[in-house]
């Protein structure tokens, strides 16, 4: 094991972070923090209700004058020594991310890099803010345009990346000159009480960040969402929650950021490098043990190459250690949560019902701990029920096709359109297809996009706006226009 488990959470703080102070919630309330690799409590977490979220926004409110103001230069300094704290301390964020999200070292290692990069990379935008200055074309008057912070955030985050999710809006927030108050999902808490520190640490004033856990999402949210001083909600997680929001932010006509499921394609044509393929198809499929919005759903596969990408991607998955996140043996961690596990389990019995051949994995292992092995279905039928929802789990189902247009309409035939892959040696076809496939974001010969230089989000039911990139800061600004006579 990496490192103990209690030395680690005692340096956490496990109250709600409001206003620079770590503080009990008003009615003393406390929920438990489970380890998905033994099904055992690890931690006792603050459990916010609505008057300590009010208190957030309070928080949040006495901060914002003074932030929205402050040089930009120096909120780039802060999130930049922020980031550079985060990467000092990437093994121990690492390990509580395994221990409270259950991903594999390697996996919670990658997430650490990843969402410590969103804070650099908006040091980096923070100061370069865009405006412009233009004459109208009448001729009569400037058209001055300059970016103001939005107002008070409400960041809600899903658990498949405690870190990288929270950072991938705090920086851009932070950026903008927003204070924002974060709901973090109630399965893994810690990571978010863990980087109110960091932040505290790199200079941020108090109020500025301000964390509520709560197993109360739905009134938390509500509540500040049905705050008139908060102006923007920055959502993460399922489309079923997601349309439960949108409805709650039109009240107040709020400006929302919605990043919400997807159910990702990968196409493979008979002309791809097989090899790259299967290497694709691993990260795609099993970065977080298929725990990522990103993750390859459903596989199409052309004809000729099927039964072979089946036996070799059946063989790289059996290959893969299942165990504990912490082992540094493990490939593979635990998924979240029970319900997880009995979601992955009925998908794979309904398309094996439906005449799916299973080529490796198929059951439960008998462990404590929220364990499904890696799974490959080869032969599923074009109509099974699993290539319609989000399997958020090491399940690779593989259809096969026979055309290109084919595929493409395989591929969108989904109400999510976040990303898709496609892996090709005709580069034409590469970029054909994926201009017609139906999608925010498209892997090219590739089975990670996300960076965050780029804008990562979705089309359809998958979501509302972008996040990283030159874009993402834009979610937390408004656009000033003054007509002006001189
Ligand atoms: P979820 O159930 O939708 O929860 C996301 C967040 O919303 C959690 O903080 C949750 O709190 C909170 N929440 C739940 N019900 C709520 C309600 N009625 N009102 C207000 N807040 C509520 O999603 P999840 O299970 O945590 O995460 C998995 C989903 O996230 C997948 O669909 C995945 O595709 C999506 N995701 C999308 C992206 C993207 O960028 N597009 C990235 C990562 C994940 P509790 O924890 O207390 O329930
Ligand atoms: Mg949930």
């Amino acid at each position: 094991m990496f490192r103990s488990a209690p030395e680690l959470l005692a340096t956490v703080n496990t109250d709600l972070y409001i206003g620079g102070a770590a503080v009990a919630a008003h009615d003393g309330s406390r929920f438990d923090v489970i380890d998905p690799a033994t099904a055992e409590p690890i931690a006792s977490v603050a459990n916010g209700g609505v008057s300590d979220a009010l208190a957030a926004i309070d928080a949040a409110d006495a901060a914002a004058a003074s932030w929205a103001a402050t040089a930009p230069r120096v909120r780039a300094e802060i999130l930049r020594k922020a980031f550079d704290l985060m990467t000092e301390q990437l093994d121990e964020y690492a390990a509580l991310i395994s221990l409270e999200n259950g991903k594999a070292l390697t996996d919670a290692r990658g997430e650490v890099a990843y969402a410590a990069e969103f804070l650099r990379w908006y040091s980096e935008e923070a100061v370069r803010i865009p405006g412009s200055l233009s004459t109208a074309p009448a001729g009569t008057n400037r058209i001055l345009i300059s970016h103001q912070p939005i107002g008070i955030c409400v960041l809600v985050t899903p658990w498949n990346f405690p870190a990288a999710m929270a950072t991938r809006k705090i920086g851009p927030a932070l950026a903008a000159g927003c204070t924002v108050v974060l709901k973090p999902a109630s399965d893994t808490p810690l990571t978010a009480l863990a980087m109110a520190r960091t932040f505290e640490q790199a200079g941020l004033p108090a109020g500025v960040l301000n964390v509520v856990p709560s197993r109360k999402s739905g009134s938390v949210v509500s509540a500040m969402l049905h705050d008139s001083r908060v102006r923007k909600l920055s959502f993460t997680g399922s489309t079923e929650v997601g349309r439960v929001l949108l409805k709650e932010a039109a009240d107040l006509v709020l400006n929302t950021s919605m990043e919400l499921g997807g159910n990702a394609p990968f196409l493979v044509f008979a002309d791809a490098d097989l090899d790259a393929a299967i290497d694709g198809a691993m990260i795609a499929k099993m970065r977080n043990a298929g725990e990522a919005c990103t993750a390859a759903n459903r596989f199409y596969v052309e004809d000729s190459v099927a039964h072979e990408f089946s036996v070799r991607l059946g063989e790289r998955m059996a290959g893969l250690t299942l165990g504990p996140g912490l082992d540094e043996a493990s490939n593979v961690g635990p998924l979240v949560n029970q319900e997880a596990v009995d979601k992955v389990a009925e998908l794979v019995a309904t398309a094996v019902g439906e005449g799916a051949q299973v080529v490796t994995g198929g059951s439960r292992p008998d462990r404590a701990g929220y364990y499904y092995e890696p799974t490959v279905l080869a032969g599923v039928p074009a109509s099974a029920a699993i290539l319609q929802e989000e399997i958020f789990g090491p399940v690779a189902p593989i259809v096969s096709f026979s055309s290109e247009d084919e595929a493409v309409t395989l591929a969108n035939n989904t109400e999510f359109g976040l990303v898709a892959y496609v892996f090709t040696s005709d580069l034409e076809r590469g970029l054909r297809v994926g201009e017609r496939i139906d999608a925010g974001m498209i892997g090219l010969n590739r089975g990670l996009v996300s960076d965050p230089a780029a804008p990562f989000g979705g089309v359809k039911q998958s979501g509302i706006g972008r996040e990283g990139g030159a874009e993402g800061i834009l979610e937390y600004l408004e656009s000033k226009y003054i007509a002006a006579t001189w």
